[in-house]
């Protein structure tokens, strides 16, 4: 049968040119899309005992009118005018504004129904809402935007629906209506569009709630198994004994979640699948020594490896701990950034590209067009929230289709990440090395920061260090934030002839800010005023101290990584927030933050209070939309349809049957699945 759900809304019969504009405006052009615009809100137009409604609250009642009105007009257009009504045995008033035009429709003796604010006090209701015709209970509301009635709208719905109610296919197999009680495509639409209880609405939800998830974890997840049928990946032979030995040279004993995740990496590298996988680690987990290992299989098997950073400190950090890790092991390491001098770099590359140099290091400049390598196998990335998916991809195609891992210590609810970065794997770190202490968080509104200083100055008495950080690093912001000059001047001040304190900030040439790096984590200075660049990976285990100033400046999940900066040896360590805020939500996060250490309790937290959005960037971070599902409210429904469609997908029935017809064609038209798999 011809599908007339794709037809233009100007081929029903009653839409004219002039409505199909307007409904263009609208962003509808198809039938389909009308019947697809969903209301963002239904009123309630069941009728209410005035004897139990609150004063103030919306009413609906039926009454008899009992008086002709009577009308005072205040200018023109304005009036209000008034009838006693009979409810029940209640004689009430019934006041217009502004509505004289319905004047002569109140017949003294005549029923009728108004919706409008009942005042107690006054045993009147305000009417905003004469009810004509036939009353419904509840009313969708649909955002137009003032370009059309709301009534209008309703009566083409109306048509619209009755047009199509024969023909609309069901997407649903029969089994999950079943399982999960769903209403099928036609009543559900019937039920939100024109509800005669609220449960028909809620019942309508759930179903495209559940439509709307299936179809898109039937789409990740497709097109995940699709790469894997497709792209052949490397099959990476790696030295399981060189492996051990390099293992247990390490300076301690891996954790058994990093123990799980080297096996889980070391598995799909070996595998001829192409890894494409994504490590969540909350900070200190031990993210670094994972990569490491799987960085090593790779150079055992012969291939190069890469390990991209973030920023200039933290890949040299990463060259610096893994060179001197790989040293009895005779890998060849090399660093290359930005500031890498241009003879120097020459020389890199070319010993890259025959092949002398097994594991390069380095910022984005390892993405640059002249890095040419020999033979790269595997790729890391740290802290990957950081890099754009061009950046990921250009670097990926360097290599002979390397595997791909992508570090990340933002904690995303997982039944988020496994959705946000559908076609990846993912696996956790969800342990921190034993002996770690849960870093104390203090919040303080003060000025005074004595009472702090003094505290910081007992951790530098017992030979420890802290970071003080200061969100911005110029005034010309024109924002009234400290900045970290001078803060660094007046901590220099407080401090002086006691302990040293170094400054840290974007603007810094880089060979500054590596010995002012250096200078720290060597311990020759004792304090560090940072802006944020200390934020991702840096490791100076004998910081025990933090100080944050304008913490409101910063998100949750920021602050968390911030805090990860301290913590990171078996010492107690202490974060203080410096924070005024100014709303509720401030003051949620603030005190979040000193309840708990738990970055994935954070992460869920920091949803709740900004949505998803927020902490993706909803442009970069192609998290879907949906019309109906929220991921952070339907979570129950996305994992239930995520089972529901790796099921599907796993089964012969899917392909085969008449059932899923109509879902393999949705899933075909959202270009999830290639000609090849359905015929
Ligand atoms: P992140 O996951 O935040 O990148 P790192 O890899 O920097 O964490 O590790 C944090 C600290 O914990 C480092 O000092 C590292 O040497 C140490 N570490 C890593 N794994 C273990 C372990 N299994 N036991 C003890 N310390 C560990
Ligand atoms: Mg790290």
């Amino acid at each position: 049968m011809e599908n007339i759900l794709k037809n233009s809304v100007g081929t029903v019969k009653g839409i004219g040119k002039a409505t199909t504009e307007q409904f263009e405006k609208l962003g509808i052009l198809t039938i389909e899309d009308l019947l697809y615009t969903f209301p963002y809100r239904h009123e309630d137009f069941r009728m209410r005992d005035l004897t139990e409604t609150p004063h103030g609250e919306r009413v609906t009642v039926e009454g008899r009118v009992e008086s002709e009105p009577t009308v005072f007009y205040s200018g023109k257009n304005r009036s209000r005018m008034q009838v006693r009504l009979l409810v029940g045995h209640h004689l009430v008033k019934a006041v217009f504004f502004n509505q004289h035009y319905l004047k002569d429709r109140l017949v003294t003796g005549m029923q009728i129904n108004v919706t409008g604010a009942w005042d107690r006090g006054r045993q009147s209701i305000t009417v905003n809402r004469l009810h004509t015709g036939e009353q419904t209970d509840f009313e969708p509301v649909y955002s137009l935007k003032g370009i059309m009635h709301q009534k209008t709208f309703r009566r083409y719905m109306r048509t619209v629906i009755d047009l199509t109610a024969g023909v609309i296919e069901e997407t649903l197999p029969q089994e999950m209506l079943e399982v999960y009680k769903l209403p099928s495509i036609t009543q559900a639409l019937e039920m939100v569009h024109f509800p005669t209880k609220t449960e028909d609405v809620k019942h309508a939800r759930r179903r495209f709630v559940y439509e709307e998830l299936l179809l898109f974890q039937l789409k990740i997840q497709g097109m995940k198994k699709l790469r894997k049928e497709q792209e052949k990946g490397l099959v990476i032979q790696y030295d399981l004994d060189l492996l051990k030995k390099f293992i247990h040279t390490l300076p301690f004993e891996l954790t058994n979640a990093q123990k799980r995740v080297v096996n889980e990496l070391c598995a799909e590298l070996k595998s001829p699948l192409r890894m494409n996988r994504l490590l969540q680690g909350d900070v200190g987990s031990g993210k670094t020594a994972v990569a490491a290992i799987a960085l090593y299989a790779a150079v055992t098997a012969g291939f190069q490896g890469a390990l991209m950073a973030p920023t200039e400190i933290l890949a040299e950090q990463h060259a610096e701990l893994l060179a001197n890790w790989f040293e009895p092991f005779g890998v060849t390491v090399a660093f290359l950034a930005g500031s890498t001098k241009a003879k120097a770099r020459r020389e890199l590359l070319e010993r890259l590209e025959v092949g002398e140099i097994d594991l390069l290091i380095g910022t984005h400049a390892l993405i640059q067009p002249e890095v040419q390598f020999h033979k790269l196998g595997f790729v890391v990335t740290d802290e990957q929230h950081r890099f754009g998916v061009q950046q990921r991809r250009v670097l990926r195609d360097k290599g002979l289709n390397p595997d791909v891992l992508f570090m990340t210590a933002t904690p995303i609810p997982r039944t988020l990440a496994i959705t946000v970065f559908g076609e990846m794997d993912v696996s956790v770190l969800d342990e921190l090395p034993a002996g770690r202490k849960e870093i104390e968080t203090h919040w303080l509104k003060e000025e005074s920061l004595i009472p702090v200083l003094q505290k910081m100055e007992k951790e530098l008495r017992a030979g420890r260090q802290a970071y003080v950080i200061c969100p911005l690093i110029e005034e010309s912001d024109k924002l009234d934030v400290q900045n970290a000059v001078e803060v660094h001047a007046e901590l220099s001040n407080y401090f002086a002839g006691r302990y040293t304190v170094g400054l840290m900030h974007g603007r810094l040439p880089s060979a500054e800010k590596d010995q002012v790096m250096r200078e720290f984590s060597e311990g020759q200075s004792n304090v560090l005023v940072s802006t944020t660049v200390v934020e991702v990976g840096v490791n100076v285990p004998n910081a025990t101290f933090m100080l944050i100033y304008d913490a409101t400046r910063f998100g949750l999940a920021q602050l968390h990584q911030l805090r990860g900066r301290v913590g990171r040896g078996s010492d107690q360590s202490y974060c203080v927030l410096l924070a005024n805020p100014s709303t509720e939500e401030g003051k949620m996060r603030m005190q979040s933050m000193t309840e708990t250490n738990d970055g994935f309790i954070l992460a869920e937290k920091d949803l709740e209070l900004r949505g998803s959005g927020d902490i993706f960037g909803k442009k970069q971070s192609g998290m879907p939309e949906f019309k109906m599902a929220d991921l952070i409210h339907d979570f129950k429904a996305l994992s239930i349809a995520r089972e529901d469609a790796e099921r599907l997908l796993n089964s012969d029935a899917f392909w085969t049957s008449d059932e899923y017809a109509t879902l393999r064609e949705r899933l075909e038209q959202s270009g999830a699945l290639t000609d090849k798999r359905i015929d």
